[in-house]
């Protein structure tokens, strides 16, 4: 009987089949890598479950081609699978993300966007009419086939089969003007395509091949002669010499490891020797992967012991601030049946998870001193978790991050480092300032940013929902303080100022309490102060909590709720300052108008909510008409 594709994988075999993309050649190194996979599971499980009786030396991929039905074989003894296995692995797609991106780029599907994503194992369509999968799961009496013709669905049969592992069967398109499919049948394109994409894979991929030998007991006579023939050096891209690994194979490698559709931003290639010896393939991604800001997301680097894969994912290796860094790590300074738990307590991959740290560490901080543009691209993708590991663990690792965080500077107008702004400080300026908002366009037209721009002293402009809580878990740089432009401490008044706000602020004491008391105090205070210069209003802070902060913290998904001290500001020097002595004087009513517009005005400039929308739009209309 036959069955349909889930809709997902529908749409994307239905582009396989259809698409024109010509590197046709990386099918097979999806499936070579599948079958590698494969015996990489049945290897792993083996060290667990004494019932698998397996030989290392014996894993193996064997190619077979037949030109005479147009066939190429793919064989593996890895793990295999059951039929409910064949049934979901092969008939829907494992990864959605893929399929969303592809959806996204549609009009791009011909390009090179197919043939650089880890498309697995449905790639087998852009070169074959029909694929058969013979699979027999390890331990288990039955085998199974599953056949395809291509988006009309496929079956699936029970099937004599005596070897353990997975026989995959392509039936090659027939040619075309542009495409010569049987190429595919060609030993030395094989070997060539093998060679290209697949030569790391650690286990031996065989074919046999035609090659031409001495006669037996003839010295000068030759004679054609079939030979088993392993195609690829087996040596791990990691282990090979830096200089011989061209830049194409360290992106192949990651593009089809870790199933990115863009090249890497930067590739770390380290091998140690030492108290623990190790070597690794780091490397930065150019773009977030679509889930990285979710929980689905896991850290971790492959970890292998002696060239034998025991963790897919091992978290330990990395900080929660390089969590974005994808990679490999090979030791042989690790047991290989080493469990989850012990792992975690061992000594060495302690030391081993230290010194990544440190590569990381040093290769960003050159990115950044020699490489400024890529820098930017790095951090304004994943710089939101450095300032998150900033502030995290009540800022433990703020010392060793602090040098890698970028913020806009209103000066500049230009991402900097805290210690470019402490470098090119002004003489008279005591504190590092900065000003949050939703963006950099909004921020500069604060109120509050007002006063320190005038004395010319360059602000900081955090537009990241973290980048306050960052700047309050480091509390100083240089040992100069932080200091928020709306803060009630900012302070950058003369002596005489100060001295005539005063007197003003005692002029209006009796006229701000009675505002205060039409505001039902959800401002603690109202005064004048120096910091507007053209604006009438703005709010203000005091203490800990920013409005800001507030908003963030509220928005948390907890019942943690916080208030931020609120201080409405008023120019003094603004005609709304007569104005208010005026209705105080001769119109109280009027005044609790006013006040309560001046304070919906305030709120407004920040972003905030107003409670009395209506309120407010009447008594401003209101006001309007006279
Ligand atoms: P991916 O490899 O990215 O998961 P594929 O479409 O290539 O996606 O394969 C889907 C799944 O089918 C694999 O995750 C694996 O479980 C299974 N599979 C594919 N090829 C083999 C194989 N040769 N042996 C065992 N399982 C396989």
């Amino acid at each position: 009987m036959k069955k349909q594709f889930k809709a997902e994988s529908k749409k994307l075999l239905d582009m396989m089949i259809n698409s024109i993309y010509t590197n046709k050649d990386i099918f097979l190194r999806e499936l070579i890598s599948n079958a590698s996979d494969a015996m990489d599971k049945l290897y792993f499980k083996s060290l667990t479950d004494k019932t698998i009786k397996i030989d290392k030396n014996q894993l193996k991929i064997r190619i077979e081609t037949d030109k005479e039905n147009r066939t190429i074989r793919i064989i593996d003894n890895g793990c295999g699978m059951t039929k409910e296995e064949l049934e979901n692995n092969l008939g829907t797609i494992a990864q959605s993300g893929s399929l969303t991106f592809k959806e996204e780029n549609k009009d791009q599907t011909d390009v090179n966007i197919i043939g650089q994503f880890g498309v697995g194992f449905y790639s087998a369509f852009m070169v074959s009419k029909k694929v058969e999968v013979v699979s027999k799961k390890y331990n288990e009496e039955k085998a199974y086939v599953w056949k395809s013709s291509g988006v009309d669905g496929y079956t699936i049969d029970e099937v004599e089969e005596k070897n353990t592992g997975t026989a995959i069967t392509l039936y090659l398109k027939e040619d075309t003007e542009d495409i010569n499919y049987s190429d595919y049948l060609d030993e030395y394109r094989i070997r060539s395509i093998i060679k290209k994409y697949s030569d790391y894979i650690t286990y031996p991929i065989i074919m046999e091949v035609t090659n031409r030998v001495l006669k037996e007991g003839s010295d000068s006579e030759y004679e054609d002669k079939l030979e088993d023939e392993t195609l690829n050096s087996q040596i791990p891209l990691w282990k090979k010499n830096k200089n011989e690994i061209t830049e194409e194979e360290y992106n192949n490698f990651y593009q089809d490891k870790f199933y990115d559709y863009e090249k890497p931003l930067k590739v770390i290639h380290t091998n140690v020797e030492g108290q623990c010896s190790y070597n690794s393939i780091l490397y930065i991604p150019s773009h977030a992967p679509y889930d990285f800001y979710t929980k689905e997301y896991e850290k971790g680097l492959q970890l292998y012991t002696n060239g034998v894969l025991i963790m897919e994912k091992c978290s330990d290796l990395l900080p929660d601030y390089f969590s974005f860094v994808r990679g490999i790590v090979d030791t042989q300074d690790l047991p290989l049946n080493i469990s989850r738990e012990t792992l975690q307590q061992d000594k060495n991959l302690k030391i081993i998870a230290k010194s990544i740290e440190n590569k990381i560490k040093n290769e960003l901080t050159n990115m950044l001193k020699n490489n400024f543009e890529d820098y930017k691209k790095f951090f304004s993708t994943f710089g939101t978790q450095i300032k998150f590991g900033i502030y995290n663990n009540y800022g433990m690792d703020k010392e060793k991050l602090k040098d890698l965080v970028l913020f806009y500077s209103s000066n500049k107008k230009e991402f900097i480092t805290l210690n470019e702004y402490v470098d090119e400080m002004k003489e008279d300026q005591k504190n590092i300032y900065y000003a949050s908002g939703e963006t950099i366009e909004k921020i500069d037209n604060l109120p509050q940013v007002e006063q320190v721009k005038q004395k010319e002293y360059d602000i900081l402009y955090l537009t990241d929902y973290v980048d306050e809580f960052t700047i309050q878990a480091l509390m100083e740089y240089k040992e100069k303080k932080f200091m928020n432009v709306s803060s009630s401490e900012l302070d950058l008044e003369t002596k005489e100022e100060k001295e005539k706000t005063e007197s003003k602020n005692k002029e209006y004491n009796d006229i701000f309490k009675v505002m205060k008391e039409t505001l039902k105090n959800q401002v603690s205070e109202i005064e004048f102060t120096n910091r507007l210069k053209n604006h009438p209003v703005c709010l203000t802070t005091k203490g800990e909590i920013s409005i800001e902060m507030e908003k963030v913290i509220n928005a948390m998904p907890t019942d943690e709720k916080v208030k931020a001290n609120l201080i409405l500001e008023i120019n003094e020097n603004h005609e709304i300052a007569n104005k208010l002595k005026d209705l105080y004087e001769n119109n109280k009513e009027e005044l609790e108008k006013y006040t309560k517009i001046l304070y919906a005005q305030a709120r407004l400039i920040e972003g905030l909510q107003i409670d009395n929308p209506t309120e407010i739009s009447n008594l401003i209309c209101e006001i309007m008409s006279k």
